[in-house]
């Protein structure tokens, strides 16, 4: 899943960020709220983790633009400890779940898990392209009803082919959906994952799935892809 962090103190920035993508997540930080409402309303987000007192904007006038302008992702407040006047705001400004500072990693992924689950309820509960299957709750994979263990990433990156079947997806957007806004275009990692990914979905079976379109990306669609 995609997740902005915006989150004015580094050191919180980063500790979420690292959590958060050893959880195979693509995460992108912004450091004060101009910067973090910009990037929610550009790309889309499964998920916005938005403190309140921030530089610039503060959280709450963040939630309350993004929600003006239609940004539908879900948003976890940070708010400071005890204040319950935070909280109730945080909620009427478009929120769906805040977290009191401090807080324990653990506590912050189990609210970033509910979330995300949430929203995938909402959308479509298994992912189907011909006989393979994949169920973002429980992130099981099954090709003809077999088993297929993936990475963390090769998940992420099936899944995001899984949620946009049929279309071209170029280097550049998966980078940006499946790895973070740092990615780096010009680097072969997502060939190299697209290759594993095809020796364990698609090596055989028929039909395959994942396709190279030449110059353009691939494209993961049970029909023959566009010459
Ligand atoms: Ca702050």
């Amino acid at each position: 899943m995609k997740i902005l962090v915006v989150e004015d103190e580094q050191r919180v920035a980063q500790f979420i960020q690292k959590g958060l993508k050893e959880e195979g997540h693509a995460v992108d930080v912004a450091h004060d709220g101009e910067e973090g409402e910009y990037l929610g309303e550009i790309n889309e987000y499964d998920l916005i983790i938005l403190d309140v007192m921030l530089p610039k904007k503060n959280g709450f006038e963040v939630c309350r633009e993004l929600r003006e302008r239609g940004v539908g992702s879900p948003v976890l407040m940070l708010t400071a400890r005890d204040a319950v006047e935070d909280k109730v705001r945080g909620l009427d400004a478009g929120a769906d779940d805040y977290l009191t500072k401090p807080f324990a990693f653990e506590e912050l992924l189990a609210r970033v898990r509910a979330l995300l689950r949430r929203a995938s309820e909402s959308k479509s509960p298994i992912l189907k392209i011909a006989d393979l299957e994949l169920d973002p709750m429980s992130r099981r994979v099954t090709r003809a009803g077999q088993p297929i263990r993936l990475t963390t990433k090769e998940y992420a990156l099936l899944e995001y082919m899984m949620r946009n079947p049929g279309q071209v997806l170029s280097r550049t957007r998966i980078g940006e959906h499946v790895w973070d806004m740092n990615f780096d275009p010009e680097s072969n990692v997502i060939d190299v994952y697209v290759s594993h990914l095809r020796n364990k979905v698609d090596k055989g079976f028929e039909p395959p799935l994942i396709h190279t379109l030449r110059g353009q990306g691939y494209m993961l669609t049970d029909e023959a892809p566009p010459a």
